[in-house]
């Protein structure tokens, strides 16, 4: 490995780096087993109505119960799935999985227009199997499109602008609402904003904990809202953990919120519970907290 670095130089190869490829190494061995072996789990954070305070979705994040490391998160092995090209095939079945929870939840709450959200990589968008792959899991499930939500970073639209805007017109086709997640931590959102037809603007936990003090609100977070909301674009607020944040969204039209502060991402009998609990208890302004 020091070859590279030219005659009378070298790179020292220490523990941590040692250790770092190792683990590198076992993940990749491990995930071409992950997914014959049903190591791979949903759980589903609720999206949350901040007047209504009511769930009226949730989004589909990916757990790993590894055999001897215990569960590991999305973003420690998701790079590593892209590398060896394991993510289209992980992709699909979140797809087929959320679906399913989907349009099952769906049935028995017929009064709840509960909405999926699915995270999709930047090499599953580049990938042509994803139209299918998406197409299959609304048949197989029975959701109805509308209620199918496809999360993309800005960085998918960076990479290659026009073959994105190709994909989400074909993803639009099919009926399926798009959202731009993490928005305001890429560069040029402004542009992609109007380069890129999306419904719904999640706004990044980093904006969201600027608030921080009985203050208004902080300028460029009521400045992301107000943008969404000039734009008819729904909002989600990410990762509101405090009851102060929960306010000042709310009373600044954020609309809808995920977050610590209503529920953690919960397994999937749970979230079940979580909806026949609210389906207990009756709408409106005066209704208990359904989350508290
Ligand atoms: P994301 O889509 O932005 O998801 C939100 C992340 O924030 C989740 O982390 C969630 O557990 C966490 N979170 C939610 N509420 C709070 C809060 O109040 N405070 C804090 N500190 N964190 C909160 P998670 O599950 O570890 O996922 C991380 C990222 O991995 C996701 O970010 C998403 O980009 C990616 N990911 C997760 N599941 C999938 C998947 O099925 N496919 C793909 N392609 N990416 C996925
Ligand atoms: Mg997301
Ligand atoms: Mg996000
Ligand atoms: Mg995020």
């Amino acid at each position: 490995w020091a070859k590279g670095a030219g005659r009378g130089r070298y790179v020292v190869f220490n523990p941590q780096m040692r250790s770092a490829a190792a683990e590198r190494l076992q993940l990749e061995q491990d995930l071409w087993a992950a997914l014959p072996e049903g190591q791979f789990r949903l759980v589903y954070q609720p999206v949350v109505d901040l007047v209504s305070e009511r769930v009226v979705g949730f989004e589909a994040l990916l757990r790993w119960d590894h055999p001897t490391l215990g569960v590991v998160l999305p973003e420690r092995f998701l790079p590593v799935a892209e590398d060896i090209g394991l993510i289209a095939e992980i992709g699909a079945w979140v797809l087929h999985e959320a679906a399913a929870a989907a349009a099952g939840w769906q049935r028995q709450h017929p009064e709840v227009a509960l909405s999926m959200a699915v995270n999709v990589s930047p090499s599953q968008l580049g990938s042509p199997d994803l139209i299918r792959h998406v197409r299959e899991a609304l048949v197989d499930s029975g959701l109805p499109p509308a209620s199918l939500v496809l999360e993309l970073t800005e960085s998918v639209l960076v990479r290659d602008p026009v073959l994105a805007a190709e994909r989400l017109r074909e993803l639009r086709a099919l009926g399926v609402k798009l959202a731009l997640d993490d928005f305001g931590t890429g560069y040029s959102s402004l542009s992609h904003l109007r380069q890129f037809a999306v419904d719904i603007l999640k706004i990044d936990r980093s904006f969201v904990s600027t608030i921080d003090d009985k203050e208004a609100m902080p300028a460029i977070l009521r400045g992301l809202i107000n943008l969404g909301r000039t734009l008819d674009l729904e909002i989600v607020a990410e990762g509101i953990e405090e009851e102060l944040q929960r306010t000042h969204l709310r009373d600044g039209g954020a609309g809808l919120a995920q977050g610590y502060l209503f529920a953690a991402p919960l397994e999937q009998a749970d979230a079940g519970l979580l909806l026949l609990g609210q389906a207990d208890s009756p709408a409106g302004e005066d209704a208990a907290a359904p989350l508290a």
